[in-house]
């Protein structure tokens, strides 16, 4: 199973991502998360994106390519991948395609802007593994410590709410038209973000036949 999940900044990938991936046995490949990785390590890629992603911007699609092809060609990779924030844009989407990284199935997860606005205030990240949590909607079962790794859950940055805005701005003006990217392929499904995190998981999973 080759999953792409789409949505806005703050639709809920990273937690569906997780949950799906979980479910098949299969890893997520997040670029945020690898990304924030490279940046806490300080290695060249992590200095390169970094002003990109304070400002809420895309970090250029040479830099992302790199990073997915290195990580879809790892054995755990053999079974499928989930793709989390990649791609982004058309040209990442034809880049992949050149490469020859194909998927079964795009799953759009779709939610407004306004509800995005409000839930991000709520998110927190798990500085160790990158896992998502919100205070309400999702959160540990212990204050401030993921259930995953026990890493200490952090607030990202970008989710001030001025960054937020660019980056529902760049979602629209650069990664919405993925939907018909992928729509002309057959391969688009779309499913409502805006209700409990549980029915949207079964209502990807109904959508990609698993
Ligand atoms: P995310 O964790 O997916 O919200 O990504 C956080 C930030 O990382 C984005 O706002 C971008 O600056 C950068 N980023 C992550 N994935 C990509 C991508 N596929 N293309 C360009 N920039 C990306």
């Amino acid at each position: 199973m080759k999953l792409i999940l789409l949505g806005a900044p703050g639709a809920g990938k990273g937690t569906q991502a997780d949950i799906v991936a979980a479910k098949l046995g299969i890893p997520t490949i997040s670029t945020g998360n690898i990304l924030r990785e490279a940046i806490r390590n300080g290695s060249e890629v992590g200095l390169r994106a970094k002003a990109f992603m304070d400002k809420g911007q895309l970090v250029p699609d040479d830099v992302v390519i790199g990073i997915v092809r290195d990580r879809v060609a790892r054995a755990d990779c053999a079974n499928g991948f989930i793709l989390d924030g990649v791609p982004r844009t058309i040209p990442q989407a034809e880049a992949l395609e050149d490469a020859g990284v194909s998927f079964d199935h795009v799953v759009s997860i779709e939610i407004d802007d306004a509800v995005i606005e409000q839930r991000m205030t709520g998110r927190r990240v798990c500085s160790g593994c990158g896992a998502s949590y919100h205070i309400t909607a999702h959160p540990p079962r212990k204050d401030g410590v993921c259930d995953h790794c026990g890493g200490e859950l952090t607030t990202r940055a970008d989710d001030a709410p001025e960054t937020v805005r660019s980056r529902l701005q760049v979602f629209h003006r650069e990664t919405e038209a993925l939907k018909d990217f992928y729509g002309r392929l057959g391969k688009l499904s779309l499913v409502e973000g805006d209700r409990p995190i549980e029915e949207i998981s079964k209502a990807i999973l109904t959508a990609i036949g698993a």
